[in-house]
């Protein structure tokens, strides 16, 4: 008997080392190869003016290092995404009609530097010069120190609008297996509070998490619907306290699994953003 199990043990042994081999073989090489032009065009200087981000600089930014956006993001949250096309703007001189809806989830961008054309799939990223650098790995540590909470890294709003193009992705496929979305998560038009505000919260969680946020000490925990409503606190709630709020569930269930329940699920209501464990409780899956 012990020789049968011992049999049946190599038998499985000698599958599972050639399978091992097969997948060294064919993902390590190229992997050293990427990472190595990986660092060689994340490395890159840009040029500043006044110690910023140039426009001249974002727009070449932005071209050259979409791909290692892109590479970094999969490796970071291990996972297979599809390439989607960045292209700079001055997203400022369209602000103006933003501010007259008074709409809610149309806040995307008023706050951000950037935003996602869904029906085009391609991003757009602001190349004002209002960045504080192009990442927050080459800022200056003492400029750190100075600054209490910011988003405003040119890498930052790249993997915070290449997450919503991200989870797009995610739904087609859900979609392709037909699997039942809610209609908040993928028709514009019934996009809602809750769907607003768990898709903010995933983008940030991401940036986040990739080291490219400056997140404040202090953290704002709306205990009211008028605090959530309350254009003031926009940021901080869509933004902030959105990204706190799907971590620990992101980090527990991993980000494609974690999108693909929370995009199956109704969002929060304003009740379950105040009260965070009713909205986990009731989730299916
Ligand atoms: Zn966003």
């Amino acid at each position: 008997m012990k020789t049968l199990y011992t049999i049946i043990f190599s038998i499985f042994f000698s599958f599972a080392n050639a399978q091992i081999f097969t997948d060294t073989t064919q993902k390590y090489i190229p992997l050293i190869i990427d990472s190595s032009i990986n660092n060689v065009i994340k490395n890159k200087s840009y040029p500043y003016k006044d110690s910023k981000p140039t426009t001249k600089g974002i727009d070449d930014y932005v071209s050259e290092q979409s791909v290692t956006v892109i590479f970094d993001f999969d490796y970071f949250f291990k996972v297979e995404s599809d390439d989607v096309d960045f292209v700079t703007d001055n997203i400022n001189k369209y602000k103006e009609n933003n501010e007259n809806d008074t709409q809610f989830p149309t806040i995307e961008s008023n706050i951000e530097l950037g935003n996602y054309d869904l029906v085009g799939n391609y991003i757009t990223i602001t190349n004002e010069e209002k960045y504080l650098d192009y990442s927050l790995k080459t800022i200056n540590k003492k400029k750190i120190s100075d600054i209490a909470q910011s988003n405003k890294f040119v890498r930052s709003v790249m993997i915070h609008e290449y997450v919503h193009a991200y989870m797009k992705q995610i739904i087609l496929e859900l979609r392709m297996n037909n699997i039942k979305i809610e209609k908040e998560y993928y028709a514009q038009f019934y996009e809602s509070i809750g769907s607003t505000f768990i898709e903010e919260g995933i983008s940030e969680y991401c940036s986040s998490e990739m080291g490219e946020l400056i997140n404040s000490k202090i953290e704002f925990i709306p205990k009211t619907e008028r605090e959530i409503l309350d254009k003031i606190n926009r940021y901080d709630i869509f933004y902030k306290y959105s990204s706190i709020y799907v971590r620990d569930f992101l980090r527990k269930n991993g980000l494609k699994k974690g999108i693909q329940i929370l995009v199956t699920n109704k969002p929060p209501t304003i009740e379950e953003i105040i009260t965070p464990y009713k909205f986990f409780f009731r989730l299916n899956f």
